[in-house]
């Protein structure tokens, strides 16, 4: 599903880091501004946010 799916769905996402197993809130509207509605999450790894982190965040 497109992140604008996602959104028109009231969809709320999380994703969790490989490594040091935070939980983030996914900003789809975020997203939505910089990728378009378009744009999938399916196989998207982000870097962790945690700063002393280098581990990858995946959606669930
Ligand atoms: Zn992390």
């Amino acid at each position: 599903m497109t992140v604008g799916g996602l959104v028109e769905h009231n969809f709320r996402m999380k994703a969790v880091c490989e490594k040091c197993c935070v939980a983030l809130k996914v900003d789809l509207v975020t997203i939505i501004k910089v990728n378009g509605p378009e744009y999938s999450l399916v196989n998207q790894r982000a870097p962790c946010r945690d700063y002393d982190c280098n581990g990858c965040v995946l959606p669930p």
